[in-house]
């Protein structure tokens, strides 16, 4: 289950330590060691989990992570807290302003990795290799394999992440810069018409076994995976 995650972490002995455990479970991991840069980092491209600091020099944690649940853009990204004080008082604020976990120095690496991938599974479905089935198709990320009734069909990579992100966030509409950010990675330096490109790719992908009405064009929104008929309204 390899994710981008982006580790802010002041103390260097601790962000090395975090950092490698990180890449050894197979993720690719970002540093900072401010909330600024942290900032910055995000701007750019959305990481898939935020390991946040409580102390940072600057904007504390609990200010950057109130910053990435304000705006919309960034406001679903997992956040995980790490922090060396085990009062309650703190865990309740890292709670209430909407970490997804707090974990307490020291900790084992391994007890980290388990979180994270706790986390993961709960909050970004299309980063885990766990099947995906809706509307007849079958998605498999361990195999890299999409089938319709039990026929396998010919994906590129890129459409078999956007599929694969749209399935796993069915019946609601992205818009083409949501959609750069959570399959590129990347909403700065990407074309929103690069999205066009792949969904007419991915529709004829899914022609033959006739799935490709699942992909819908939301006209002026973006697009949606629905199992349900479109509306004649927002067609073609
Ligand atoms: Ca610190």
């Amino acid at each position: 289950m390899p994710a981008t995650i982006l580790l802010v972490e002041d103390e260097p002995a601790i962000q090395e330590l975090i950092a490698a455990n990180l890449a050894r479970a197979g993720h690719h991991v970002v540093r900072a060691s401010d909330a600024e840069s942290a900032q910055r980092i995000v701007r750019e491209a959305l990481p898939d989990l935020v390991l946040l600091d409580w102390m940072l020099p600057g904007a504390s944690g609990i200010e950057f992570a109130r910053r990435l649940r304000a705006e919309e853009r960034t406001r679903d990204i997992p956040i995980i807290m790490l922090t060396a004080r085990g009062e309650e008082q703190d865990k309740v604020t890292g709670l209430e302003i909407g970490a997804d976990d707090y974990v307490t120095k020291p900790f084992s690496p391994r007890e980290l990795v388990a979180r994270i991938k706790a986390v993961l599974r709960r909050r970004a479905p299309q980063v885990t290799e766990d099947a995906v089935e809706l509307g007849g198709l079958r998605l498999d990320p361990a195999t890299h394999r999409v089938t319709a009734a039990d026929k396998a069909l010919a994906l590129g990579p890129t459409e078999f992440r956007l599929l694969h992100f749209l399935m796993t966030h069915p019946e609601r509409v992205h818009s083409r810069a949501q959609l750069l950010d959570q399959v590129w990675g990347d909403h700065v330096f990407v074309e929103e018409r690069t999205v066009d490109v792949h969904i007419r790719r991915l529709r004829c992908a899914l022609e033959p076994s006739r799935h490709d009405g699942l992909i819908q064009t939301v006209r002026g929104s973006g697009y949606r995976f629905s199992v349900h008929a479109q509306q004649s309204a927002v067609a073609p």
